[in-house]
């Protein structure tokens, strides 16, 4: 009986812990579903210990898998939720940081955008023996943002040309950026060669590259910013042409990714693309590619300046050139240097029409950069002093207060360098590279805040750059405003940097693309601070103007309305 009994008891105990056994699995069955994305290492076994961290880490990122919607955003096409909530929850994420993360979490990492290349772009072959080392630094960026960057490199990039993948992380706060990123190179991309360093301190974009560079290894450096998406044969073009000519600096065209719905936005057959300029307040713009005979080529075409944050230049060129500033902090500045110094040190610039790389451009920083303010000021006044001679002026005419500024620290170990590499003048740059650059106070009658009788101004009202608006009348700035700066050319034109006033129809003054030979768009300075268009016989008017509508050209008069005084003025050629 006793034996019988015990035998029972076995048996009953074998069944129970049998049934456990089943409801555990069933569970673990329903809340770990398939990952959706396809991993390099498959997880081997699939008891998990919540003890462990690196377990953890696994429940954390399958929960975070099975919210990933298949075919979300596939081929680059906008992305859509269906649940008004996380409409909500996105569009306040876009607000917070600039990024929609409720809907990038959930787009497939490894998304394709398809093919962006121009048509003409598949006929070119291209063979490099060149291997990249792809530098991505991040500062608490979104993780999906960061992890769709390293799959499209990884899966967009022949494996021959890879090196590895340096990912710098410029001491984020984001815990999920530490321990959770590593545990996910190791899982889900392992044989990748990825290299994560966390940075002790914050350091900024600058020394953050140069930390990811020294890591470094391969023959050529690709920077790209960490939320980015590389596209198919977006490498062979630009290792091609380091391979044939190891002093020129490459960057691809870089196509928009909406940050809203994430969108792949520009098109295959894109050829009106633009190349880097600069503005004299110290802005890196995008200007029409300059001659005209370039324009729709698929070649590489010279840049005057690059954007910064996607380049590729070949590994010990890149520190025999004197690779950044070290003393710059924080962000911005540095792309203006570098392109300088490339160009004048002898280097050149391209930007790569068939090598398309994808950016999320958001509307604002979503960081802020401890202690320094400005440092976009700072490092612009730093290299106006290292690498513009003169025409740094151009600059501290906007920036008056930085031109001596302490903040801007040593430029010694710069100046140096250039010394050590026999760098050309910044007028070899502007007559060579660039010399449809214009220069505001040169070859003209006047220039400066353009200011009537009854102290009000011109002003391009913020215009942006390409578009067409009103010449418009404000109250003179007590500082120096970009928005009020105008020339008086010898040629005739009543201009800003990067605009001309025209005459319209209906006899207002617009602010418009420069053009040659156009009569609406000349004007003669008299001594008595008349301004006359000879096509209409009218003079400049802010008679009836309502601020900050546009000015009007009028029968000439002896008004204030119609006296204007530069604040510089060449008075030796003045009639
Ligand atoms: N970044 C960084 N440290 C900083 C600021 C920025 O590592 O202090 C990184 C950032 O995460 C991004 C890159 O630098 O990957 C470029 O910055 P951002 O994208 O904000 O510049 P933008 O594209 O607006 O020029
Ligand atoms: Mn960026």
């Amino acid at each position: 009986m006793f034996v019988k009994c015990r035998r029972h008891r076995v048996l009953i105990h074998k069944i129970l812990l049998f049934m456990v056994t089943v409801i555990v699995l069933m569970f673990l069955i329903r809340e770990l579903p398939e990952r959706e994305i396809t991993s390099s290492k498959q997880i081997q076994n699939n008891i998990i210990d919540e003890n462990d961290e690196n377990d953890e880490y696994e429940i954390k990122l399958r929960t975070y898998e099975s919210k990933i919607i298949p075919n979300l955003g596939h081929n680059g096409k906008e992305a859509t939720l269906k649940d008004p909530e996380d409409n909500e929850l996105g569009e306040k994420a876009l607000k917070s940081v600039a990024m929609n993360y409720v809907l990038s979490d959930r787009i497939p990492l490894n998304r394709s955008v398809g093919d962006r290349r121009n048509e003409g772009c598949k006929k070119f072959y291209y063979n490099p023996t060149l291997t990249a080392s792809v530098v991505i630094i991040f500062y608490n960026e979104i993780l999906s943002a960061i992890l769709r960057t390293i799959w499209s490199v990884t899966l967009q990039t022949p494996e021959h040309l890879l090196h590895e993948i340096v990912l710098v992380d410029d001491a984020s706060t984001a815990e999920e950026l530490k321990g959770f990123l590593q545990y996910y190179i190791d899982t889900r991309l392992s044989g990748h060669r990825i290299k994560l360093h966390h940075l002790n301190e914050r350091v900024g974009l600058i020394k953050a590259r140069l930390e990811g560079a020294k890591l470094a290894t391969g023959d050529v450096l690709i920077f790209l910013d960490a939320h980015c998406e590389a596209t198919i044969g977006w490498i062979e073009p630009l290792l091609a042409r380091i391979e044939e000519s190891r002093s020129t600096v490459l960057t691809p065209l870089i196509d928009v990714i909406s940050a809203s719905n994430f969108a792949y936005l520009s098109d295959a057959d894109y050829t009106g693309f633009q190349v880097g300029g600069f503005s004299w307040p110290g802005h890196f713009t995008w200007i029409n590619v300059q001659n005209e005979n370039d324009r729709g080529k698929l070649t590489p075409i010279k840049s005057p300046t690059m954007a910064g944050g996607l380049f590729a230049i070949e590994r010990k060129y890149f520190w025999e050139i004197g690779s950044y500033d070290d003393k710059m902090e924080g962000w911005g500045g540095e792309n203006l240097e570098i392109s300088f110094r490339i160009w004048q040190c002898g280097g050149r610039l391209e930007t790569v029409p068939c090598s398309r790389v994808g950016h999320i451009f958001r509307d604002f920083h979503p960081y802020s950069i401890p202690g320094k303010k400005d440092t976009h000021g700072i490092n612009t006044a730093r290299l106006a002093h290292v690498w513009m001679d003169d025409y740094k002026r151009l600059f501290f005419m906007y920036r008056p207060k930085l031109e001596y500024s302490p903040l801007i620290g040593d430029i010694t170990s710069r100046l140096e360098l250039r010394k050590r590499l026999k760098c050309k003048s910044f007028k070899w740059y502007l007559d060579n590279v660039f010399p449809e650059k214009f220069i505001p106070d040169e070859n003209v009658l006047g220039y400066g805040q353009v200011r009537n009788n009854l102290n009000m101004c011109l002003d391009d009202l913020s215009l942006h750059e390409g578009t067409t608006g009103p010449l418009g009348l404000y109250p003179c700035h007590a500082f120096s405003a970009t928005t009020q700066y105008f020339s008086m050319t010898y040629k005739g034109k009543l201009r800003s940097e990067n605009f001309c006033a025209e005459i319209s129809n209906t006899l207002e003054v617009q602010l418009t693309r420069c053009l040659k030979d156009e009569l609406k768009q000349s004007w003669i300075f008299f001594k008595n601070g008349t301004i006359y268009n000879s096509l209409f016989a009218k003079c400049l008017s802010s008679e009836g103007v309502e601020v900050p509508k546009a000015v009007r050209i009028d029968n000439c008069k002896d008004s204030d309305h119609q006296k204007w005084k530069f604040t510089y003025i060449n008075s030796t050629v003045i009639t």
